[in-house]
């Protein structure tokens, strides 16, 4: 590495020096929580089984499902492998809440892309929720972040729901920290205490040492390719809260009248307990390598949000690379910094459901998965590309420095 470089890389290393101290705290506690969780339920190897069929009274699912009641701290859960993605859990929440003639509202501006398909905001999938005769309303954001005014206006009688998105997703917004979720969360049940609060939790498990569900979410969801599966669960994700909004959820995952009661794995669940184990350090991890990625480019002169040398409530880094060319620079190094199909190059491409161009580099071992270092962006002004992941953080700062190494080149062109 050349001289510019390692200063770079030691700069960064010393702005991070006490968010890092922070993060480990963090995943002390969260470790513990979780430890506590996995020692009151009195886990055992025989939960780690496979089953199959219909899975009535599957020691596994139900041994997961209730851990995961005593770290979200909620009277109910549903963990499962047969949720296709995050926008399945998200989806299956509203479709299971929500009745013809109900209101959901957006709390926070547009909620993430898959979702507006699912809302009907965009493209006309059959059975979305405008088609279902659902209303729905958004507060904009305003300057960047949540409008408690606003939010407290657009509440009436007629709210059944409202949804609160965590993190920023592909928006240059701040993510909401538990302390935001709080104040959203008071002043929709002061208008009406019988709006249903229901956090997009994705991305932000562990992060801090809050859950929404500690400040006073209804029902969360979440994907188990994200934070929570701790980079071993293989596919699937949860949904918990109340006893009453998570049965009425069930009932949509599965068939009405079937609920939760149903649902075998013939892969075997030790992978989703291994990996809920391993979550607050491999949050951290990812964490820090966000934090290191925001540094870096920092250092080269590059807006990075959020900015580096603050504690986070999700694991994105936007780096604002301002060319194509960038763009295309920093996703090669990533990818071929890569533990899977590092030779491969990424390019800009057509993506269903986006009108620019995307770019995407990931080399994953699970197919999508977003807690392994991964970073994509569309191809346009001002040429954003969304960085996040890292089950170890070593691996991210190798490829961190490689796109870095790949940036300094072009920019002295
Ligand atoms: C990842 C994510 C989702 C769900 O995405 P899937 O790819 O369906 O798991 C929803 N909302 C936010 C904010 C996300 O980050």
């Amino acid at each position: 590495m050349h001289k510019e470089l390692q200063r770079v890389q030691e700069n960064a290393m010393s702005l991070c020096a006490p968010v890092f101290h922070e993060m480990e705290n963090i995943s002390l506690y969260n470790m513990e929580k979780v430890l506590t969780a996995f020692r009151k339920a009195h886990l055992s190897a025989y939960h780690f089984a496979p089953t199959n069929g219909y899975g009535y009274g599957d020691p596994g699912r139900e041994k997961l499902e209730e851990i995961w009641c005593h770290i979200f701290h909620t009277e109910a859960a549903l963990v499962r492998p047969q949720f296709v993605s995050g926008t399945h859990a998200l989806a299956t929440v509203l479709l299971g809440l929500l009745k013809p003639g109900d209101t959901m509202l957006s709390a926070v501006g547009a909620p993430y892309d898959t979702m507006q398909s699912v809302i009907g905001l965009t493209g006309n999938a059959p059975g979305n929720l405008k088609e279902r005769g659902i209303h729905y309303k958004e507060v904009p954001l305003r300057e960047g972040t949540y409008d408690l005014k606003a939010i407290a206006d657009a509440v009436d009688e007629h709210t059944t729901l409202v949804e609160i998105q965590r993190s920023c997703g592909y928006m240059l917004r701040h993510s909401l920290y538990p302390e935001d979720i709080q104040k959203i969360i008071q002043v929709v049940k002061e208008k009406n205490p019988k709006t249903i609060c229901f956090v997009d939790n994705c991305y932000g498990e562990f992060t801090c040492k809050e859950e929404p569900t500690d400040v006073g979410a209804d029902i969360i969801a979440g994907s188990l390719i994200k934070n929570a599966g701790g980079g071993l669960a293989p596919t699937g994700a949860y949904i918990c809260g109340k006893a009453d909004l998570v049965e009425l959820c069930a009932h949509v995952l599965t068939a009405p009248g079937l609920g939760n009661e149903m649902g075998s794995y013939a892969g075997g669940y030790q992978s989703f307990f291994q990996g809920l184990f391993l979550a607050p350090h491999i949050t951290r991890q990812a964490m820090m390598s966000a934090e290191f990625c925001a540094a870096v480019f920092k250092e080269l002169g590059f807006t990075v949000t959020p900015e580096p040398g603050h504690l986070r409530t999700d694991l994105i880094t936007a780096v604002t690379l301002k060319t194509e060319n960038n763009m295309c620079h920093f996703a090669k190094a990533i990818q071929n910094w890569s533990p899977v199909d590092s030779d491969v190059t990424p390019l800009p491409d057509a993506m269903p459901g986006y009108v620019d161009k995307i770019i995407m580099a990931a080399g994953t071992f699970v197919q999508g998965s977003t807690i392994e270092m991964s970073a994509d962006g569309p191809v346009r002004d001002p040429y954003v590309m969304y960085f996040q992941g890292g089950l170890v953080f070593e691996h991210a700062q190798l490829a961190i420095m490689g796109a870095a190494e790949k940036i300094l080149e072009e920019m002295k062109k």
